[in-house]
């Protein structure tokens, strides 16, 4: 029988162990086990992997602990401007939105786009314009304020640095690299894998900037003859290694299985160009996968099989 599994991200930049407390360690596990129950809930109804991850992902966008939707980053200006990307394996089907503002559930644009429209990457102006014909509502600016990610922002704002931090101690900020992303892969009753990836990108990001997540074959991949990937980090590195469509080429050209595949980039390749983060896989036989070189990522997993977790460090 087919197993159907489900596996999510909320970043690669955690809180540093030693800094974060009992409760806010329970909210961010909480906020991953909600994500896995109504993403997996939808495979267990017979329901497609495409639905889950984006089921998966729009969960953790409403959650303002992690950086995506509600809880994205403050650009250099002051805004949020957020990049998400879905992918169906079964045909390839795909849709992604870069430097969207004011949309509640960008995973859920990124979807319009793939359904909707004839292109695959909408950025900017034209995926708000394309956002208000589909119906979208427009969100206030107040909705995707948080106190924490605007602290964070003015300890940095007058400086030209950047930082994928999104939850560090204000005196940590200055020396920690951290990230911030949500994401989930899946594969359903069908053996259909999808990935789906949804971020605010980076504290103090140049406005225009344009990371990993809403990329195809980088921060985002899936096609039913390899795996499904959505990544987490640094997105620069990640877009000059091709990260997610690497790992599919090495299960399809080198016949290494997804976690060789993962193992190879997350821990060979991505170093060796500073790519700092993690990411996570299906392939066909509903097999996960969740790999980091950072010090930990918000993560969890579950399947017909009896896997059923949620993480966050090594
Ligand atoms: N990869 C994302 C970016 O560079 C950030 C992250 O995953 O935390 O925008």
């Amino acid at each position: 029988m087919q197993k159907i599994s489900i596996a999510i991200h909320g970043g690669a930049g955690t809180i540093l162990k030693e800094e974060i407390t009992p409760a806010v360690e329970q909210a961010y596990l909480q906020g991953l086990r909600e994500a896995i129950a109504q993403g997996y809930a939808v495979l267990e109804n017979g329901g497609s992997a495409v639905e889950a991850v984006k089921t998966a992902v729009a969960v953790l966008e409403d959650n303002i602990l992690f950086n995506a939707g509600r809880g994205s980053v403050f650009t250099k200006e002051g805004m949020h401007e957020m990049d998400a990307a879905i992918m169906e394996g079964k045909n390839l089907g795909a849709g992604a939105v870069a430097g969207v503002r004011n949309i509640r559930n960008p995973i859920n644009l990124a979807f319009a786009v793939m359904q909707h429209s004839e292109h695959v990457l909408l950025s900017g102006k034209g995926a708000n314009d394309f956002a208000v014909k589909e119906g979208f509502a427009i969100e206030q600016d107040e909705y995707f304020f948080s106190q924490f990610r605007y602290d964070q922002w003015q300890q940095m704002k007058d400086g030209d640095r950047y930082s994928l931090d999104h939850n560090s101690s204000p005196a940590n900020i200055a020396s920690e690299k951290k990230f911030g992303t949500v994401g989930a892969v899946a594969c359903d009753v069908n053996g259909d894998m999808a990935a789906a990836t949804s971020t605010g990108g980076m504290t103090n990001k140049n406005y225009g900037r344009i990371g990993d997540s809403p990329l195809i074959g980088i921060g985002t991949y899936a096609n039913n003859k390899t795996c499904a990937i959505s990544c987490t980090g640094h997105g620069e590195p990640f877009i000059k290694a091709v990260a997610a469509y690497d790992v599919s080429c090495l299960v399809e050209y080198k016949g290494m299985s997804l976690q060789e595949a993962m193992n190879e980039v997350v821990n060979n390749k991505l170093p060796k160009l500073q790519g700092e983060g993690g990411m996570i896989g299906v392939d066909a036989a509903g097999n996960i996968s969740l790999l980091f070189n950072s010090a930990g990522m918000y993560r969890g997993a579950k399947s017909s099989e009896g896997t059923d977790f949620v993480s966050i460090y090594r």
